[in-house]
């Protein structure tokens, strides 16, 4: 699903097929879950492929890097120009991009002194498809911004998100809701949450989330738009009174949602704000999205 037998993928300074790639049995990766990776996809606009928020991403992976102490010397610039190579490699233009830096050899609790980057990419749909979403709040907390950094993504970090997700199939839902340690509502296993209530939207602030780049483009179409939309800590009795309910990320876009639990959100879909910015962002991506016209919305 993900490579093909022509794939190419970048480790190191090299273009590589995956069947070449080599790991260390011994990676503190591997083991204790000490590496940091992104998620950033690229579209087909009408003036070529374009990386969306390249730097912004890259600049996360180099954040995760730094307070995780792996060794990392790529420049943001030499990152953004591997990857448009990579992409040409494998004639790849709408393509999710997974860079990855692994850690080196050490069965000890100290980073290790060397890492691997590893640049792999691939044809991706939304992550969560475009229909409805029926989530459940997860038993799943998300983890104590005290106990790591918790804005970092940290491949062992994901451990959480894969309980919270594993949790929420097993009772047949689509996706969890993970609150955080102080009971607000922080984020779903891999993208943040929206929520409309009169007009206005809410967004869980920074703290104990990703601050996701898809969120933050979220809040600037709001701001440019006119649309009222408002950082701050809500409870899980707030979101079940809410209008309605969106996800973002990189990998799903911006996805609505069904229901939380036993509550369904009452306004339909299409007539919410959510709806709208699913429309926009999608323009922003793509390049097509004119200033002037954007007061329209
Ligand atoms: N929260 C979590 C836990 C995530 O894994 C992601 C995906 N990186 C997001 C939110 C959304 O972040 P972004 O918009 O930067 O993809």
């Amino acid at each position: 699903m993900y490579s093909k037998d022509n794939s190419i993928i970048y480790q190191n300074g090299k273009f590589i097929n995956p069947k070449s790639a080599t790991g260390d049995i011994y990676s503190q990766t591997l083991h204790y879950g000490n590496g940091v990776f992104e998620g950033i996809r690229a579209y087909k606009t009408n003036a070529g492929t374009k990386i969306f928020k390249a730097k912004e991403h890259y600049e996360r992976l180099h954040y995760g890097a730094k307070v995780m102490n792996i060794p990392f010397q790529y420049t943001i610039d030499e990152l953004i120009d591997i990857t448009y190579k990579l992409l040409e490699l494998n004639e790849l233009q709408d393509a999710y991009i997974r860079p990855i830096i692994t850690t080196g050899a050490n069965m000890g609790l100290g980073s290790s002194d060397e890492s691997t980057l590893i640049i792999q990419c691939w044809e991706w749909g939304k992550l969560m498809g475009d229909k409805l979403l029926k989530v459940r709040t997860s038993s799943f907390q998300r983890p104590n911004p005290k106990s790591c950094f918790v804005d970092a993504k940290v491949t062992g970090h994901y451990i959480n998100s894969i309980l919270a997700r594993n949790e929420a199939s097993a009772s047949h839902y689509d996706e969890a809701i993970l609150l955080d340690m102080n009971n607000n509502v922080a984020e779903c296993s891999g993208a943040n949450v929206f929520i409309e209530k009169d007009g206005k939207l809410f967004t869980p602030p920074k703290g104990h989330i990703m601050p996701g780049i898809t969120r933050t483009t979220i809040i600037e179409l709001c701001q440019e738009v006119g649309i009222p939309v408002e950082e701050k800590h809500f409870s899980l009795e707030e979101m079940k009174q809410a209008d309605h309910a969106f996800f973002t990320g990189t990998a799903a876009e911006v996805v609505g949602l069904k229901s939380i639990d036993e509550y369904h959100f009452p306004k339909s879909w299409e007539s919410t704000l959510g709806y709208k910015l699913m429309h926009l962002y999608k323009q922003e991506v793509l390049g097509e999205r004119s200033k002037n016209l954007s007061k329209a919305v």
